[in-house]
């Protein structure tokens, strides 16, 4: 496949756009970039005329089956929510809900340009499924909260690692999620710990969300979540750890030390009032942070481009600092940053030789976006997820001129509501 005559932002570690390139895949990866060659065969062209192309886009936190909750709990702080909305209702999903939930999210990342994303959730098998169909690449984790069930959860992670672990042309990942230090005890911590050692995998979890978190942390453990976790030994693994917005100097110094990847949902975390994470802080002590969503309740969309944009901007207000979190970071948050977290950076995260061809090609032609003088500004700035014209997965075209490809969208927008409005009133 050839990708002909497009400016590229390949978010390779320089601030740069390649104008009028070319960009050559063969099966599933990227063999060329730069002039046409003559000597190789190609057989399929796309013109890449008032487009941009850019890595895909990772979100690197979210509970992907939740989208049927959306807009059913809102205005609530995290504690009320999750209590008295979220979790009672959760207790009533069936498998085929986690399904059409999933398949539906699917649909909303694809058109927003996300090729990749790290679930947390239950019936991991069911969004399994639904990853193989739409062609997405992704990273499975069943979520665990300890309860009478735990040791059954943890045998289903193990499945669920069996089952599903480098499958699909290697699209699929599982890692092992123990909910959080305040669902879990330091005992099942280290078992969580312990199974994902024996899968040789990695660990994802949230941590140090909000300040109730940080002060409870404090009464049962006398430290921060953070310091807890690092005292159990789990940071030695391998750990995706959500949120990280109360983290003191010590806490960012483990971070640093212990290789962790701190996901930022800037959406989520100011639409539950649990604060602002310290970014920039992080960025510039050298950790890799990475973007998310987080579930589609609590933010209430899984549209990547606007979590760039509250990355970029809301860092400047808190920091009053105009060039805190510049748009190359922010972008770079949702592509390379999000390819380390997920364990990807050697196959994805940057448009390179060599690299899996994950790819999303920006429409340009609309009068938001003109004039052009700095795409990479636009990207994180005034592009917007319907701006997503056509995106590729392992070298497969999945969206054209915006129509989904692998998933049938008018029956899953159907079974998707059907389902929501069957889980409410069960
Ligand atoms: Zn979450």
């Amino acid at each position: 496949m050839l990708i002909k005559n497009i400016d590229l932002v390949p978010i390779d570690g320089k601030n740069e756009v390649i104008k009028n390139t070319n960009i050559y895949i063969k099966d599933n990866i990227i063999t060329h970039i730069g002039e046409i060659r003559e000597d190789i065969q190609v057989e399929r062209v796309i013109d890449g005329k008032n487009k941009i192309a850019m890595p895909g886009l990772i979100n690197a936190h979210t509970h992907i089956g939740m989208s049927l909750l959306r807009n059913f709990a809102d205005d609530l702080p995290l504690h009320d929510w999750l209590t008295k909305k979220i979790w009672p209702t959760e207790a009533n999903l069936r498998g085929e809900d986690v399904y059409w939930g999933s398949l539906l999210s699917m649909v909303e990342m694809i058109q927003g340009g996300t090729t990749a994303f790290c679930d947390m959730y239950f019936f991991m098998d069911e969004v399994g499924k639904g990853l193989e169909e739409s062609g997405m690449r992704g990273v499975l984790t069943r979520g665990l909260i300890e309860d009478n069930d735990a040791k059954a959860k943890l045998k289903e992670t193990k499945e669920l690692f069996n089952n599903w672990n480098s499958k699909a042309n290697g699209r699929i990942k599982v890692m092992v999620a123990p909910h959080a230090p305040y669902t879990c005890s330091p005992d099942f911590l280290i078992e969580s710990f312990n199974l994902a050692k024996e899968l040789n995998t990695g660990i994802h979890i949230h941590l140090s969300e909000t300040k109730k978190e940080i002060e409870d942390s404090f009464k049962l453990y006398g430290k921060s979540p953070i310091k807890h976790v690092y005292d159990l030994g789990i940071l030695d693994l391998h750990t995706i750890a959500a949120h990280c917005v109360h983290v003191d100097d010590e806490d960012i110094e483990i971070i640093k030390e212990k290789n962790v990847f701190p996901v930022n949902n800037p959406g989520s975390n100011f639409k539950l009032a649990s604060g602002f994470a310290p970014v920039a802080q992080m960025l510039n002590k050298g950790v890799s942070v990475a973007l998310g969503t987080d579930g589609s309740s609590s933010n209430n969309n899984l549209n990547m481009f606007e979590e760039i944009n509250l990355a970029a901007i809301i860092n400047k207000a808190v920091n009053l600092n105009a060039i805190s979190v510049p748009a190359i970071s922010a972008l770079e948050m949702a592509t390379v940053n999000g390819a380390k977290a997920l364990g990807w950076n050697e196959e994805i995260g940057s448009i390179e030789v060599g690299k899996k061809a994950d790819i999303v090609l920006i429409d340009i032609d609309k009068p938001h976006l003109y004039p052009h003088h700095n795409i990479i500004s636009s990207l994180a700035y005034s592009v917007q997820a319907s701006d997503v014209d056509t995106v590729l997965v392992d070298g497969k075209i999945i969206m054209e001129k915006r129509e989904v490809k692998t998933l049938d969208v008018e029956k899953i927008k159907f079974m998707a509501e059907k389902h929501a409005k069957d889980l409410i009133t069960r």
